[in-house]
Order: structure tokens, then sequence, then C-alpha cells
């Protein structure tokens, strides 16, 4: 295996990792570490280039320091993209390799599940190195996407609740685009909560799947946004308020699961502008993290996830109520709230 560091300005460390024999093209992204060592999934997908990925894990590594910060886990925000295509490429010599590379940051970086990674991935990733969880160990932690479909949830509920003034998601319209791990669980709950469904999906199985369970509309991926509901929900890939989508959004809610949906940072303030809430997506999304950290660390428990789940639509009413007060983007205050504890864990150290 070879590595080599990427010096990156603003960033801890970042290390391009290549296993030719494995088929491994692979960059670890650590961007900060004062709360501890950086914590975040790996996604494996097919970046047209060098490039193209280390641009993804720098955001996605940075976005994990936030997130950490504000789920109260005692990591940094740490990052892994592997260049290839989970359908086609994915060996298990290729995920040992991977193994290794983590394991060769003796305990900088801790890996888990993301886009293309299954449970039975990490299985064997966790093989090779103690750095990797997000497995299950007879009913404590395990894949972390319906956690994070849970969290989202509650956040959708209270987001619901500040904007719309909604008790329950019980007569609302809610449009989904991406119905995957963490979108179909969500379309889930909503259903049995009563609430109304569209959802768009690239992958034409899942769509049905949504159709037949849970009676949903269904709508073209570039029309999710444009639906005349109450909620929009992206639990597909980022950047999915841009300035082409954002003028056609006609919900008075953007609460998803999808990571860095704000494809650039103006993308807040225009929300603000046009009266539409928006819960800052690594506060939404962070149950996923939260019971990977929790089960790192020894103190995962069903009472404890519980607790940490039902407070996302906590801790975003504060972020909502302070960017109410101060006239300011979600996105924003939920930075700052972020840097606040991290410049506490600074002191402390
Ligand atoms: P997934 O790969 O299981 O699902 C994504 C779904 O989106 C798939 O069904 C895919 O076909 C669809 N999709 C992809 N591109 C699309 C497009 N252009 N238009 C419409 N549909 C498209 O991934 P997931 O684990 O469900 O994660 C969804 C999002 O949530 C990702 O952005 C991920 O980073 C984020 N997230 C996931 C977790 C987690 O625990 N899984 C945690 C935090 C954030």
């Amino acid at each position: 295996m070879e590595s080599r560091d990427v010096p990156t300005i603003g960033w801890q460390r970042v290390v391009h990792f290549i296993d030719e024999s494995a088929g491994l093209n692979a960059i670890i992204s650590v961007h900060d570490a004062t709360l501890g060592p950086g914590c975040g999934g790996c996604r494996i997908y097919p970046y047209e280039n060098f490039e193209a990925a280390l641009v993804d894990v720098k955001k996605l590594s940075r976005g994990m320091t936030f997130k950490n910060a504000l789920g109260g886990i005692p990591f940094g925000g740490g990052k892994a993209v592997i260049i290839a295509d989970p359908k086609t490429d994915k060996t298990p010599e290729l995920l040992r390799a991977f193994g290794a590379a983590v394991d060769s940051l003796g305990g900088l970086y801790y890996t888990a599940e993301d886009s293309g990674v299954t449970e039975a991935d990490m299985e064997t990733i966790r093989s090779v190195t103690p750095y990797a969880a997000g497995v299950d160990k007879g009913g404590i932690g395990g894949n972390p996407s319906p956690f994070t479909a849970r969290g989202v949830w509650r956040g959708v509920q209270a987001s619901a609740r500040y904007k719309l003034g909604a008790a329950s998601l019980e007569g609302l319209h809610i449009s989904i685009l991406g119905v995957g791990a963490v979108g179909m669980e969500l379309a889930r709950l909503i259903h049995e909560e009563g609430g109304r469904l569209t959802v768009a999906d690239v992958n034409p199985a899942a769509v049905d799947e949504a159709r037949q369970r849970f009676g949903a509309d269904v709508a073209s991926p570039e029309d999710a946004i444009a639906i005349d509901a109450d909620i929009f929900s992206t639990c597909a890939l980022g950047g999915s308020i841009n300035v082409d989508t954002v003028e056609r959004l006609k919900a008075k809610v953007v609460a998803g699961a999808a990571n860095n949906q704000l494809k650039t940072p103006d993308m807040g303030a225009r929300l603000q502008e046009r009266g539409v809430l928006y819960a800052p997506d690594y506060v939404i999304n962070a149950a996923g993290v939260i019971s990977v950290g929790l089960e790192i660390t020894g103190r995962w428990s069903k009472i404890e996830m519980t607790r940490r789940i039902d407070k996302i639509g906590d801790t975003l009413t504060e972020i909502f109520d302070r960017a109410k007060q101060e006239n300011r983007p979600t996105g924003e205050v939920a930075d700052e709230l972020a840097l606040e504890v991290i410049a506490r864990g600074r002191k402390a150290a």
C-alpha cells in the first residue's frame, strides 16, 4: 500500500491511499480533532477523478466536525471516500485494504458506513482494524441508517411544529427525494403517522417499493423539489438546493437527511428570504453518527439512543428560535453553536 499526505490548510490531516493489487484508491480526511479522533463514514462512489473525490471528502469531513460537536459526542470530524463503483468494484480485498489504511492512522480516524457501504462491509473492515464501528454487537449499535432516519423524522416533526404549527405530521404532504436506506425508513415513519408522501428516486425499484408500501405518489427527481408539498425532504446526495432549484421550491420547510444540501452557503440566506425554514443538515441527520460515537465509547443503550434522538428536535428548535430572534439563516446559527462547543473543548484540553 502506498500513502501520501495531501497538505491541506485548515484540515488536520488528509491522506491518499493506493493499493493497486486490491483496487483501492481512497482518501481519508480528518478536518478537526479538537474534541477527539475524527469520526465519520466511508463513502464508496465512482468519482470522476481524484480532485472531485478530494473536494467531497474535505467538505464532508468538515461537516462532521460540526455534526459531532452539536451531536454531543467526543469526536472530531473525519470522513473517507473510496473511488470505486460499489455495485461492481467492491471486493473483500478492497475493503480489507481500506481497513489497513484506517489502521495505519493509529486511531486518528474512526470509520463507519456511508453511501455504498453496508454493515456486512463494515464487518470485513473491522476484521483488519479496531477503528471501525457501525457493527451490531448483540443489539448494541449497528447500521446507523435506521437511527439517522428516526432522528430526521424527529427533526421533520420539530420543523413542522415550528413553521406550520402542526402538532403532528398527520395530513401533511412531504416530498422525499431519495428513498434509499434513510429515505425509505423515514417514509415508513411518516406514513405510520398519517403523513401523505410523494417520492422520487433514480432507482425505479425504490420508488415502486414506496408506492406499494406507503401509497406514495411518484415524481421525477427533477420535479420533487417543485411539488406543492408542505415539506421537502432530500435524502439523496448533496447539493439539491442550488441557484437553479431554490426558486422552484414550493414547500415552506426543508428538512432531510442528505449531507451538504445547500450547494453554496448563500442558499441559506435565499431560503430565509423566501420564508422557508431550513433544518441544518448536519443537525437533523446526526443520529447515525451519535449511535456510532456511543458504540465506540461503550455508552450505547436503547434508552440513551432514544434520548439523543429526541434531543435532535430540541436542538433544532433552539436553532430556529435564535435564528428568528437574530434574523439570520438557521445554518449560520448552527455553525456558531458548533464552534462554541469546539472552543469550549479547546479550553478544557
Ligand atoms: P442510500 O445510498 O441508501 O440512498 C440514497 C438514495 O438516493 C438511493 O435510493 C439513490 O438511488 C437515490 N439517489 C441518488 N442520486 C439521486 C438523484 N440524483 N435523484 C434522486 N435520487 C437519487 O444512502 P442513505 O444512507 O440513505 O443516505 C442518504 C443521504 O443521507 C446521503 O446524502 C447521506 O450522506 C446522508 N446521510 C446518511 C446517513 C446514514 O446513516 N445512512 C447519516 C447521515 C447522512
